[in-house]
């Protein structure tokens, strides 16, 4: 297990959830929201909808952790 920061480097193919700060790897299945001509990534539809929601909140704030 390990807690990184947000600022950490993302490899090929790997999206940061705005939502929850995870690493999403892009592909078949993958949840995605194009907002402002930038495709984002989500770990579930659970974050998507929170970022369709409200996106400017979690562009400004970025992503908190939250479980559940
Ligand atoms: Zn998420």
């Amino acid at each position: 297990m390990q807690e990184h920061h947000n600022d950490q480097p993302l490899g090929p193919g790997e999206h940061l959830d705005p939502v929850c700060g995870m690493t999403v790897q892009e592909g078949e299945g993958a949840i995605t929201l194009d907002y402002k001509d930038k495709t984002y990534y989500f770990c579930g539809t659970g974050c998507r909808r929170a970022f369709e929601k409200d996106p400017e909140k979690f562009l400004r704030e970025g992503p908190s952790i939250k479980m559940g």
